[in-house]
């Protein structure tokens, strides 16, 4: 079918005044960055729906990406026809057959703004429907539960057809809610809580934490490559790695074992904490989840959250494994969260870290080392760059870029 446009319904839109304009204009933006390789599509944000003039771009080149933008409740291909009958029922009698499969039941629900049109709408629910009946057999009305709706709309400049609703992503506009840092590993549960946040609204920016050369480029460019999956959520993301190796050297040599992940711990964060200060954010985000393993114990977290008053925000906290990994798939993440390059915290992770680390004593060992200048010398040493979405980074051997090796 040749759509000229799509008509996209807002999500959780119950907020007034300058959060409902706020929604829009961040959807229509995140929108606008998603499909920016169509450079002939319009976006027109109203008060009610988006409308994403196609101007000769296919509908099913953008429906993929579509389907990934928070805060769009429904879409809908259209077809804009000039107001006359015989126009109107030449489309509607295409767009069913398009999607029509023997059995089905229908309806046409016509709406109208232009009250001048010559049929009201019961005339025009009629004069199409018989029209559909006349040329296609096997057609069954129902009009409580129709499986396809024929939609008509009469406006002003001309009438506009659609019968298929699609479900969005939900959720909230990616920037409705703010920023926050996201301290993304390599692994499975980090990538899970970045989509879980930015689907309430929160611009996450990256922070990845290296220790060259006991973690090698491969491990970086996951968490770079991980970035890039999750990008098609929000259209960017910032992503900072941030050295962490004089750090993990400086603990090994002078913090006990059993505190040695503790205090690694606190020190991520508190770096975390100092990015979110400089770059405004207002919380932090991570894939910790109770209980999992020995880092992630309740005393454990409190020990390390003892650093920052700021917000940690742990989306999968309370999920199963199997329930992050179901996501984690259902996301597109899984299967790079399981490629096997060491990060940086298994490599240093002793062999029997405390399970209930005392907080006292976790800020006794951490007065034993120069903080101030291991985390200034580690935010000196920050890289940040863009990452868009299907950026790649790792090798790929299957395609063309294995050429140029
Ligand atoms: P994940 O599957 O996300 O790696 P995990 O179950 O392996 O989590 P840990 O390795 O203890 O658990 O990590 C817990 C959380 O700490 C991670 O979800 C992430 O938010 C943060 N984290 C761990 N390692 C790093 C790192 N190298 N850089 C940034 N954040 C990290
Ligand atoms: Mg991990």
């Amino acid at each position: 079918m040749d759509y000229t446009e799509v008509m996209v319904r807002y999500g959780e839109l119950s907020t007034k005044g300058k959060n409902r304009r706020d929604f829009i204009g961040r959807l229509a933006g995140n929108v606008t960055r998603v499909l920016r390789d169509f450079p002939q599509i319009e976006i027109k944000a109203k008060h009610d729906r988006l409308h994403i003039i196609l101007n000769g771009a296919s509908f099913k080149a953008i429906d993929q990406r579509l389907k990934l933008v928070f805060g769009i409740q429904t879409y809908s291909p259209t077809i804009k026809v000039t107001k006359e009958l015989d126009q109107i029922e030449k489309i509607a009698l295409s767009l069913m057959k398009e999607n029509f499969q023997s059995g089905m039941t229908f309806k046409v629900n016509t709406r109208r703004s232009d009250h001048q049109f010559q049929y009201d709408t019961n005339q025009l629910n009629k004069l199409v429907g018989d029209y559909l009946f006349d040329h296609m057999s096997d057609l069954k009305v129902d009009v409580k539960h129709p499986d396809l709706a024929l939609r008509l709309e009469i406006r002003k400049d001309a009438a506009y057809l659609s019968n298929q609703t699609i479900e969005g992503a939900g959720g909230m506009p990616v920037g409705t809610a703010g920023k926050a840092m996201m301290m993304l590993s390599g692994g499975i549960d980090s990538p899970v809580a970045s989509y879980l946040a930015m689907k309430r609204g929160v611009e996450i920016q990256m922070v990845h934490f290296f220790s060259p050369p006991y973690t090698t480029q491969k491990a970086l460019d996951k968490a770079k490559e991980l970035t890039s999956v999750l990008a098609a959520y929000a259209g960017k993301i910032t992503f900072i790695a941030v050295p962490f190796t004089e750090i993990q050297e400086t603990i090994k040599e002078k913090v006990p074992e059993g505190y040695l992940m503790t205090v690694q711990r606190r020190m991520m964060l508190e770096l975390a904490d100092l990015l979110c200060q400089k770059r405004h954010g207002l919380a932090i985000f991570n894939g910790k989840s109770v209980g999992q393993v020995a880092s992630q114990t309740l005393a454990s977290m409190r020990a390390i959250n003892d650093v920052t008053t700021t917000p940690v925000i742990r989306p999968v906290a309370a999920l199963d494994k199997t329930e992050i990994i179901k996501l984690a798939e259902k996301i597109g993440t899984f299967e790079l969260s399981i490629e096997p390059f060491e990060d940086c915290c298994t490599i240093f992770a002793p062999p029997h870290p405390k399970t209930q680390p005392r907080l006292n004593q976790a800020r006794q060992f951490e007065k034993q080392l120069d903080v101030a200048g291991l985390l200034e010398r580690a935010l000196n040493g920050v890289q940040v760059t863009t990452i868009l979405p299907g950026e790649k980074f790792l090798d790929h051997p299957d395609t063309e870029d294995a050429s140029l090796l």
